[in-house]
C-alpha cells in the first residue's frame, strides 16, 4: 500500500449515510434524527463551506406576502421555465410543498428579510409570474443577497441540536453494492471514505445511502461553482450501473464576473437591474419584450452571446454590461451587499457610480442521478428503485427544472427533497436490516488511488483538468452543433486515456489534496462524457440545450429524458434510452416571455 493511504480500513454499521453537508444533506439528516434514526452524515467540506451558503438571491414560495400569489402559477412557470421537459407530478410536489418548508424555515429562526408589516419579504426572479404569464409577480424570500449562507447556518444549527453525526471532512471515494451492481438488482449497501487528516479509509455499512454532493460546474472553465463541484455523487452511481439523465441541460447564468466566473445575483435584475449592449441599449427588448431583464437564464445568456456575435459587445469584445446604477445607493446596499463587494474586488468597478461587466458563467446541473418523487433512485425508464440508494439537490434529477430552473427554484429543491429523502429514508430504515457485509469492499478504490500516488511517471492531474475544463467552454458550451460536440465526445475519450496514467505527487497521508483533487478530476471527465454523450443524441434545441443545427424544439421526437449508461471497463458510454415527461394540467406550448 502506497504512503497516502493507511492500511486496514476502519468498520462502521449505522442506519442512514447521507453523502454532503448542503441544503439536501442537512434537511435530510434533520429529518432522519427527529425519527430517532442512528445517522452519519459525511462530508468532503467543513458543512458550513457546502456551495449552498453561496447562493445570494433567494428561495421562492407562493407565499403571496406581498402581492397576490399562488401555487398553482410557480407550478406553471416551472414547468414553462424547464421548457415542458419538467415532470409535472415533481413541480407540483415543489410548488406546494415549497410554503411550508420556507414557513419552517422561518420558524427555525431564518433572519428574512422583512416587509413594513413584518412578513417575510419578497422579490422579483426571472421566469417567475402572475397569472400564467402575465408579467413578473414577488416570490423569492430573501436574506439580503446571502439567503444560502442563513439556511445553511440554520439547518447546520438544528441537525447539531438534534444530535446529527458528522464526519467532517471525510471524502466519499466509492460506493458499495450488494448482490450486483444497480443495473444486475444489486442494492446500495454502503460507502467508503477517505479522512483528509490521516489517509486512513472507512468503510460504512448501512440500510440507506444519501447522495447530496452538490453539481459539477468545475467541468468548464469559465464558472461560478466552487472548487469543490466535481460531480462526485454523480460519477460514483454511474460507476456502480445507475443512468445518469439529462445531463445535457447545463445551465450558463447569464451575470458572472468577466473571464472569472464569479456570480451576480439575478437578484440585482430581480431588484430592477438593466443589462446594456454598447448602443446603451437594454437589448432584451428585442429577445422577451414582456419580461425584459427578467426572462429565463437560457434565454439571457443567449442573448448575450447573440449581441456579441453581432458586434454590440461593449468595446466589440465577449461581454455586456449590468447596471445598476438607477437603483440608488441604499437599495444596492441593503439588498445587493455581497455582490456589490464581489464587483469592487474582482472588477475594481463601483456599481454605485459605474455599469458591471458581465458574461455567462457555467452554474447549474438540471440533470443527474434519476430519482422518483421520494428521491429514491432509480435504474431504468420503467422507474425501478435501486434499492438502498438516494438522491437529493443538485446531484439529483427527479425532474423539477426540466431543461432549464428558475432562479430560486433550487434553493427550494434542496428544502422541499432533502427533507422528503429524510423522511423516505427513515420509514426504510424501520422495515429493513442491515445488508450483509461485504468484507475488502475498499479493495479496489484503495488499489486505484494507490496507483495514482506510487507512479514513477504519469501525466499531471492539472493538465488534463485544464484542458477539459477549455473543452467544455468551446465544444459544449451555450450553442453547441454535431460537429463541435462530436469532437468534445473525442477529446473526452483522448483524456481519459491519459487520466489513466495519471500521477500526483504528494505521496504523504496527512491531507493529501493532490491526490483528492486527482480522484475528483475522474468525477469530471466521467460527467462530462455524459454530458457530451446525451448533448450529441439530442438533435433539437430545448432550454438550456441549443443546437445551432437543430434550433427548434421537436416535441414529437424528444420530448422524453435522456438516460445514459456508462461504458464497461472504460469503453465509452454508448447506451442511452428515454424515459417519458410526466404531464398532468400543462400541455406543451411554444415558449415566449
Ligand atoms: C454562487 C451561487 C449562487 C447561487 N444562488 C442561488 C440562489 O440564490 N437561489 C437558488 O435557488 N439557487 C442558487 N444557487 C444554486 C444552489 O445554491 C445549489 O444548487 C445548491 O446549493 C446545491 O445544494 P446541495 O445541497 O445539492 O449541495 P452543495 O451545497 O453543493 O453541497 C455539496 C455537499 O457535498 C459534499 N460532497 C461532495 N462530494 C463529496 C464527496 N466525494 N465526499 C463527501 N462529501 C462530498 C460537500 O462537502 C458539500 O457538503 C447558487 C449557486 C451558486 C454556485
Amino acid at each position: 500500500m502506497s504512503g497516502a493511504l493507511r492500511a486496514n480500513a476502519s468498520r462502521t454499521d449505522i442506519d442512514a449515510v447521507v453523502v454532503g453537508a448542503g441544503g439536501a444533506g442537512l434537511w435530510a439528516a434533520l429529518e432522519l434524527a427527529r425519527e430517532g434514526i442512528p445517522t452519519a452524515v459525511l462530508t468532503k467540506l467543513y458543512p458550513t463551506r457546502s456551495h449552498t451558503g453561496a447562493a445570494q438571491g433567494g428561495v421562492c414560495a407562493a407565499l403571496g406576502n406581498v402581492e397576490e400569489d399562488h401555487w398553482e402559477w410557480h407550478m406553471f412557470d416551472t414547468v414553462k421555465g424547464g421548457d415542458y421537459l419538467t415532470d409535472q407530478d415533481a413541480a407540483e410536489v415543489l410548488a406546494r410543498e415549497a410554503i411550508p418548508a420556507v414557513i419552517e424555515l422561518e420558524r427555525m429562526g431564518l433572519p428574512f428579510n422583512r416587509t413594513p408589516d413584518g412578513k417575510i419579504d419578497q422579490r422579483r426572479f426571472g421566469g417567475h409570474t402572475r397569472n400564467y404569464g402575465e408579467g413578473p409577480v414577488r416570490r423569492s424570500c430573501y436574506a439580503a443577497d446571502r439567503t444560502g449562507h442563513m439556511i445553511l447556518q440554520t439547518l447546520y444549527q438544528q441537525c447539531i441540536k438534534a444530535g446529527v453525526k458528522f464526519y467532517d471532512e471525510y471524502h466519499v471515494v466509492d460506493l458499495v453494492f450488494e448482490g450486483g451492481e444497480a443495473d444486475k438488482g444489486g442494492r446500495c449497501s454502503g460507502v467508503v471514505g477517505y479522512k483528509i487528516s490521516d489517509g486512513s479509509l472507512h468503510v460504512f455499512r448501512a440500510k440507506t445511502v444519501l447522495l447530496a454532493t452538490g453539481g459539477y460546474g468545475r467541468a468548464w472553465r469559465v464558472t461560478s461553482n466552487a472548487h469543490s463541484l466535481t460531480g462526485d455523487g454523480m460519477a460514483l452511481a454511474w460507476r456502480h450501473g445507475v443512468p445518469l439523465m439529462d445531463m445535457e441541460f447545463y445551465q450558463f447564468h447569464p451575470t458572472g464576473i468577466v473571464g472569472i466566473g464569479i456570480l451576480l445575483s439575478e437578484a440585482a435584475r430581480g431588484e430592477g437591474g438593466y443589462l446594456l449592449n454598447n448602443e446603451g441599449k437594454r437589448f432584451m427588448e428585442s429577445y422577451a419584450p414582456k419580461l425584459m431583464e427578467l426572462a429565463p437564464r437560457d434565454m439571457v445568456s443567449r442573448a448575450i452571446y447573440q449581441e456579441v456575435r453581432a458586434g454590440r459587445g461593449i468595446d466589440g469584445k465577449d461581454y455586456v454590461y449590468l447596471d445598476v446604477r438607477h437603483l440608488g445607493r441604499k437599495v444596492i446596499e441593503e439588498k445587493l451587499p455581497d455582490i456589490t463587494d464581489f464587483a469592487r474586488v474582482y472588477q475594481g468597478v463601483e456599481p454605485i457610480s459605474e455599469p458591471v461587466p458581465i458574461q455567462p458563467t457555467a452554474h447549474y446541473a438540471m440533470g443527474g442521478v434519476p430519482t422518483n418523487l421520494n428521491t429514491e433512485v432509480i435504474a431504468g425508464p420503467d422507474g425501478s428503485v435501486v434499492p438502498g440508494l438516494f438522491a437529493a439537490g443538485e446531484v439529483a434529477c427527479v425532474s423539477v427544472h426540466g431543461a432549464n430552473r428558475l432562479g430560486t427554484n433550487s434553493l427550494v429543491d434542496l428544502l422541499v427533497f432533502g427533507k422528503r429523502a429524510g423522511k423516505r429514508m427513515a420509514a426504510i430504515c424501520k422495515s429493513t436490516q442491515l445488508p450483509a457485509a461485504r468484507p475488502g469492499a475498499e479493495t479496489a478504490v484503495a488499489d486505484e488511488m494507490a496507483a495514482m500516488a506510487s507512479r514513477p511517471e504519469g501525466v499531471r492531474p492539472a493538465e488534463i483538468r485544464r484542458d477539459l475544463a477549455a473543452l467544455m467552454m468551446d465544444n459544449v458550451g451555450v450553442y453547441r452543433d454535431e460537429a463541435l460536440l462530436s469532437a468534445a465526445v473525442r477529446e473526452i475519450a483522448r483524456l481519459k486515456g491519459e487520466y489513466a496514467r495519471v500521477r500526483v505527487e504528494d505521496t504523504g497521508s496527512v491531507f493529501n489534496t493532490d491526490l483528492l483533487e486527482a480522484r475528483e478530476l475522474g468525477y469530471l471527465l466521467d460527467t462530462a462524457e455524459a454530458t457530451a454523450v446525451s448533448a450529441l443524441a439530442r438533435k433539437e434545441s430545448r432550454g438550456a440545450h441549443s443546437r445551432e443545427d437543430y434550433p427548434d424544439r421537436d416535441d414529437a421526437k424528444f420530448l422524453a429524458h435522456t438516460m445514459v449508461w456508462r461504458g464497461s471497463d472504460g469503453a465509452p458510454a454508448e447506451r442511452i434510452a428515454y424515459k417519458p415527461v410526466t404531464i398532468t394540467i400543462f400541455e406543451p406550448k411554444p415558449r415566449i416571455y
